[in-house]
């Protein structure tokens, strides 16, 4: 009878994978030429680099944990579609860099493997290989994201940053963090390229009037307008910290900012497990609070998406029932 591997012992595979594909996307960025991005269905930038990162961490799990599937933003289709030889030739020769004897086809079938719906039983990896693509091409922030699932529950989450500063406050210290936590466990940061791991925590500003709060970039991904009007109500004073990807999840985590706002621009879109479970992770882990804009957690049990959720609201934890009346009163909810 086959033992299935604790969480423990996922955690360095994990970590691995997600410095593994931290380092692609990072060299990937470093030369961003034109011809390396294609348009999808719902017109986001689809990168070179995110293909290779989810191809890279798939692979390196399979070989770990081969029995536990993964939801990953990416698939293979457009990849294999007649026309897109070329970026696929690219893909596969960034995989190859790091994992020289896995085919084109092995290539192919790993970015596959992401395919999987999800749900409340067993386990499953969720990832984003880049979130933040928006961020990505603008050679900004973005994050590799990558959590475990079990039963529902995010048990351990692994945010690769290849761009965030090491110290916010300390340009010197240079760039690139990855960020694990285990569910119950610390929340730790460490270097891409430095493996010693220093314990973070939340910032424990107790008056929400004193917090700083992030938001995305993009204006299209969260109602700037709204948010504007949730920090007048509560006080805030400092302007928003914009920032792509779950970088803002980590921001949280380590104290850059109090507050996580992301606030619904329409009433149908519904928010994906990939751009949250990792962050939920490390921020739980961190001391800080996570659930959508009516108060309630968010449900990762029912399949790709957070379905039964409503926008997102990430606090320290120290005053997260005043953030949250606070949205609810500005967005009718
Ligand atoms: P961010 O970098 O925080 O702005 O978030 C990037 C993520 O926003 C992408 O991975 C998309 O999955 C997601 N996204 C796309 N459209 C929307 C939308 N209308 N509302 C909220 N999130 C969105
Ligand atoms: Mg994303």
């Amino acid at each position: 009878m086959s033992v299935s591997p604790s969480v423990e012992s996922l955690r360095g595979a994990a970590v691995d994978a997600v410095v593994a594909a931290s380092r692609v996307c990072r060299e990937v960025q470093a030369r961003l030429v034109e011809g390396a991005s294609l348009q999808k269905g719902d017109k986001s930038p689809v990168t070179v680099a995110d293909f290779a990162a989810q191809a890279i961490v798939s692979h390196l799990l399979a070989e770990v944990a081969p029995g536990v599937p993964m939801v990953g933003e990416e698939d293979a289709a457009a990849l294999r579609e007649p026309g897109n030889e070329a970026l696929r030739s690219k893909v596969v020769a960034s995989v190859q860099a790091v994992l020289p004897t896995l085919s084109a086809e092995g290539v192919l079938a790993a970015i596959d493997r992401g395919t999987y719906g999800g749900g409340p039983n067993g386990r499953h990896w969720v990832l984003d290989p880049i979130d933040g693509t928006k961020g990505f091409l603008r050679l900004d922030q973005y994050a590799v994201a990558l959590a475990l699932i079990e039963d529902g529950a995010v048990v351990l989450g692994v945010l690769g940053c290849p761009n965030l500063p090491i110290d916010v406050d300390d340009e010197a210290a240079g760039r690139g963090c990855i960020f694990v936590a285990i569910k119950g466990g610390p929340a730790v940061q460490r270097g891409v390229d430095d493996p010693t791991e220093h314990p973070i925590s939340v910032d424990p500003v107790a008056d929400p009037a004193e917090a700083r709060f992030c938001e995305s970039v993009e204006k299209a991904h969260t109602s700037q307008s709204d948010s504007a009007m949730v920090a007048q109500r509560l006080g805030i004073q400092h302007p928003p910290y914009r920032i792509d990807s779950q970088c803002k999840y980590a921001a949280v985590a380590r104290g850059d900012a109090a507050v996580y706002l992301r606030l619904p621009t329409r009433p149908g879109y519904v928010e994906k497990t990939w751009d949250h479970a990792a962050g939920v992770a490390v921020i739980e882990a961190a001391g800080g609070t996570v659930t959508d804009c009516r108060g309630a957690p968010l449900d990762f049990s029912i399949g790709r998406t957070l379905e039964k959720n409503k926008g997102v609201i990430v606090t320290n934890g120290r005053f997260h029932e005043q953030v949250v009346a606070a949205v609810r009163a500005q967005m009718g909810l």
